[in-house]
């Protein structure tokens, strides 16, 4: 296997380097990459920052020369120090917290995570959530394993032709350069997983990718024992029919819980990510009942020990199969569980919105799942108010959903130039208490220039990162002159610069700012006061209407009269991600109201100094305090039409932007610094950095769920 064909080469002082680059707890170490960084730069770069694919391909000249080099050897083994400090999870929160609850083991199931650019397998910012909470869980020391799916094609690969027609690619997966470990393949011990479903057996083999302490076990239908349709059900996220799609959720709902039965693990608590998980539910119930339990007994002892977070209030988010649908996978199903199947599908039944009903997953999951939750304060009340119909004893207020607001990964999503200045003023190991508020309020003691001069840094960063982009396409005569302009070249270092990144889902309103073209360009163009936007995201292939938004964009960053104002970057990806989030000056988002359930990416903008300006929808209705950042507020009564809502926001955005934020940034004293600008962001940072991040985040799924989860799960 490739692990074996890395080790080959090293030389046995440096031979943890393999186990390293197979853990992805490197990404997240602020001096981890400097190992493979000072081995081979060029080849660092080359091969993405994947160093499974980097140690596959590096002369065995350079690994001998490092394994002899005392400058490189005492970083590696500071670096391996804190690596099996890591490992071994000893003085970690949990521990530390409940080591009675040590042995109980939480397995989180996700369609899709996001977790490095090697590994392809997740969309946006459902999977950037899962990711983020996977490696908390591993800074935290929470025995979490995590359940989802390889699909061999990944999420595709975004190209915008000189029309502004997105264009896809799947590039195939390549199994051997990416940091995954075989754990059940043909050859194990045992064979393939066989799942028996529906009178048909379907074989899966399992991946497993490791975060520090927390490992993430992929499941994979493509094998050659499996019949073609068979070994196309997972080639990509979110591809394919309903047939298909709920082909999926069965693999991953109840082949998930079969596989961590062949692998020996035996969870307390169940978490499903969203609907798309959550036939493991129903074979938890299975298992249960086939031991002796009634059904009833066995969904009450299921609910006890299962939570299920809900991400968004998009009806058309949630999946729904028809009767008949589900009726043809689950025939030979229910009478498992002890039940009949009117009994069966009322367990899903939920109205389509058509006068008629079908079989809902995210109702399947509320009523299977005892402790359940929306991604934001004001997400929590809008998803009681959406769901109310099945509590209809209730009072709207009481309906059993709360919220844990969502938070990012700090340490993944900082920049190393913010980490050295928070180092600085914070202290050196400011990342180990991150989430305490008290931290944060050193960073008032930043200097201004200082944060200023450091902002301007990752700015240049960005826009160098840009046009180097399209400057690679260009020499390889795979952009033209459209692309070349449209990529960003003609970008000022000196203008108040926006990010708007994010999938291009139409209640998000990415034109919002273009309702009046002409009071636009006004503001973009003030000769004294420049203003630009970069804009990334993709468009589901299937979504006509998220695809036309992009045409619509490019077409007007191609517009002469925009003057190179407006810039496209294509494959919007954690690696783009990450030079957006830090290098812009003011992250944008203006969604319909109440649609973003959450939202992440301005939080991890205002980790990194770019003040988030929104409406107050999602984390900003609890997030935004006045002196921190911008609301767009129009004040529009509730039931304004839409068109009159966006006409509204459009205007209070205008007005925000004109008024405050472009005032603000150009403000400055005689050094240039802007200094109220500069103060603004010091807030900015210190009120969303603590709250806003995984490690709440994490606690907080933990001490309201986990922890009162793996007590009932005892007490049975
Ligand atoms: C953070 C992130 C997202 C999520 O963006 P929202 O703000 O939640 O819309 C999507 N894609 C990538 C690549 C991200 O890093």
């Amino acid at each position: 296997m490739s692990a074996q064909s890395v080790d080959r080469a090293m030389p046995a002082r440096i031979s943890r380097l393999t186990e390293l680059a197979y853990n992805l707890w490197w990404s997240w170490q602020p001096d981890a990459s400097w190992l493979f960084q000072h081995l081979d730069k060029t080849l660092w770069e080359l091969t993405h920052h994947n160093p499974v694919k980097f140690l596959q391909q590096i002369s065995p000249a350079k690994l001998e020369a490092a394994a002899s080099d005392p400058a490189f050897l005492r970083h590696y083994d500071g670096i391996m120090m804190a690596f099996d400090k890591c490992l071994s999870a000893k003085d970690a929160w949990f521990i530390e917290k409940h080591p009675e609850l040590a042995g109980n083991a939480i397995a989180y199931f996700s369609a899709e995570f996001g977790l490095h650019v090697s590994l392809p397998i997740y969309s946006g910012g459902l999977g950037i959530l899962a990711g983020d909470h996977c490696k908390e869980a591993s800074d935290l020391g929470l025995p979490l394993v995590g359940v989802g799916f390889v699909y061999p094609q990944g999420y595709f690969q975004q190209r915008i032709t000189a029309e502004g027609r997105q264009e896809a690619s799947y590039d195939r997966f390549d199994y051997d350069a990416a940091p995954m470990e075989p754990v059940i393949t043909r050859d194990s011990e045992g064979g393939l997983l066989a799942l028996h479903l529906n009178g048909r057996v379907i074989y899966v083999e399992v991946w497993r990718v490791r975060l520090g302490s927390v490992s993430i076990y992929l499941m994979a239908t493509d094998v050659e024992e499996n019949e073609p349709w068979d070994r196309e059900l997972s080639a990509r996220l979110y591809g394919g029919d309903q047939e298909t799609r709920i082909r999926q959720e069965i693999i991953l709902g109840i082949g998930g819980v079969r596989m961590l039965e062949r692998l020996g693990i035996r969870p307390a608590v169940f978490h499903a990510n969203e609907g798309h998980a959550s036939f493991l539910m129903l074979e938890r119930i299975r298992g249960l009942v086939q031991n002796g339990m009634s059904f009833n007994e066995a969904a009450d002892f299921v609910r006890s020990t299962t939570v299920f977070t809900t991400h968004t209030p998009v009806p058309a988010g949630h999946d729904a199969f028809s009767f008949q649908l589900v009726e043809q996978h689950f025939h030979s199903y229910w009478e498992s569980l002890g039940l009949d199947r009117e009994q069966f599908l009322a367990l899903g039944s939920y109205p389509d919105g058509q006068g008629g009903a079908n079989f809902n997953m995210t109702a399947l999951s509320l009523r299977l799942s005892g402790r359940r939750n929306g991604v934001s304060q004001l997400h929590g009340r809008v998803s009681r108010a959406m769901w109310h119909s099945m509590w209809p004893e209730l009072t709207e207020d009481e309906v059993p959903i709360n919220s844990v607001t969502n938070g990012v990964h700090t340490p993944t999503w900082v920049a190393p130039e913010m980490n050295r200045l928070f180092s600085k003023y914070l202290g050196h190991d400011w990342l180990n208490h991150h989430d305490d508020p008290t931290l944060w309020e050193r960073v008032h003691d930043i200097p201004d220039a200082e944060l200023w001069n450091t902002h301007q840094q990752l700015k240049h960063r960005m826009l160098n990162f840009m046009r180097e982009r399209v400057r690679r396409d260009w020499i390889n005569e795979a952009a033209g002159p459209v692309r070349v302009l449209t990529g960003g070249t003609l970008l000022n270092p000196d203008a108040l610069t926006i990010g708007f990144a994010r999938r291009f889902a139409t209640y998000k309103r990415a034109l919002l700012m273009f309702r009046n073209i002409e009071r636009l360009k006004k503001i973009f163009h003030d000769e004294w006061r420049p203003v630009q936007v970069i804009f990334a995201g993709k468009a589901h292939p299937a979504d006509a209407p998220g695809r036309s938004l992009i045409s619509e964009i490019y077409g007007l960053a191609r517009e002469h009269g925009f003057g190179g104002r407006i810039a496209f970057v294509e494959n919007y990806d954690i690696h783009v991600a990450k030079y957006l989030v830090r290098g812009v000056d003011v992250w944008l988002n203006n969604p319909r109201l109440p649609m973003e359930a959450s939202g992440t990416s301005g939080q991890k903008a205002a980790l990194n100094g770019a003040p988030h300006m929104s409406i107050l929808d999602g984390w900003w209705y609890e997030g935004y305090k006045g002196t921190n950042g911008w609301a767009i507020e129009a004040g529009v009564p509730e039931d304004a039409s839409d068109d009159d809502r966006d006409s509204a926001d459009a205007e209070a955005l205008y007005r925000t932007l004109e008024e405050e934020v472009v005032p603000l940034y150009f403000d400055r004293d005689s050094d240039g610094i802007p200094r109220r600008w500069t103060h603004l962001v010091k807030e900015a940072i210190r009120t969303a950095a603590p709250i806003f991040s995984a490690r709440r985040m994490v606690k907080e799924y933990t001490q309201r769920m986990y922890v009162p989860a793996m007590l009932d799960a005892a007490k049975k």
